[in-house]
């Protein structure tokens, strides 16, 4: 089984990422999470996506799937995977496409968690004001940038899988368990 969690920042993809990783056996490819680790250890990849995530931008697409094909290469992704926070262009889910095939492979599904915007900002404001858990990308001007650029490069990639019939949607604005229920019962027709 392998799906796209797909939504806005603050959606929750994470979370449920987590939840499904256990149900399932299957791995999470987080991109973002994949950067922030690169960041960490100051490579050279590292260095040069920092002030790109840190303003809320796109980090561009040559670095994102030179990752993606990377990581879809290793044999753990045979048994299933989630990506969260991929594709996140047109072009990324064109590429993607190009790498499964290759690998005689796809996308079974497209799990879209939908959340107003009003409360994805308020959320993000609370997780940024958690001291514990700081990301430089979760202040306000920053986190408008990235809905901005959420709608503008971001959204395209669900009329892409839309038109494959790959795309389900889940009320993201549930509690964080009735939304991992209503995953779960999407993907028991996998
Ligand atoms: P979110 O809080 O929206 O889930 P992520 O942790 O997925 O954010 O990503 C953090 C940052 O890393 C993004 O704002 C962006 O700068 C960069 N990034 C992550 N994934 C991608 C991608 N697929 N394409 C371009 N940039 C990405």
């Amino acid at each position: 089984m392998n799906i796209i969690l797909f939504g806005p920042p603050g959606a929750g993809k994470g979370t449920q990422a987590k939840f499904l990783i256990e149900k399932f056996k299957i791995i999470q490819i987080s991109t973002g999470d994949i950067l922030r680790e690169e960041v960490k250890l100051k490579t050279d990849l590292g260095i040069s996506a920092k002030n790109i995530m840190d303003n809320g931008d796109l980090v561009p697409d040559e670095i994102i799937m030179s990752i993606v094909e990377k990581r879809l290469a290793e044999p753990d992704c045979k048994k299933g995977f989630i990506l969260d926070g991929f594709p996140r262009t047109l072009n990324q889910a064109l590429e993607l496409e190009k790498i499964l095939k290759v690998q005689n492979s796809e996308i079974n599904k497209i799990i879209f968690i939908d959340v107003d915007e009003d409360i994805l900002i308020e959320r993000i404001t609370t997780r940024a004001l958690e001291t514990s858990n700081i990301r430089e990308d979760d202040n306000s001007t920053i986190l408008k940038n990235r809905i901005k650029i959420y709608k503008k490069d971001t959204k395209p990639v669900l009329d892409f899988y839309k038109n494959m019939k790959k795309l389900v949607t889940v009320n993201g604005m549930m509690s964080i368990e009735d939304v991992s229920k209503a995953i779960v019962k999407l993907l028991w027709f996998i």
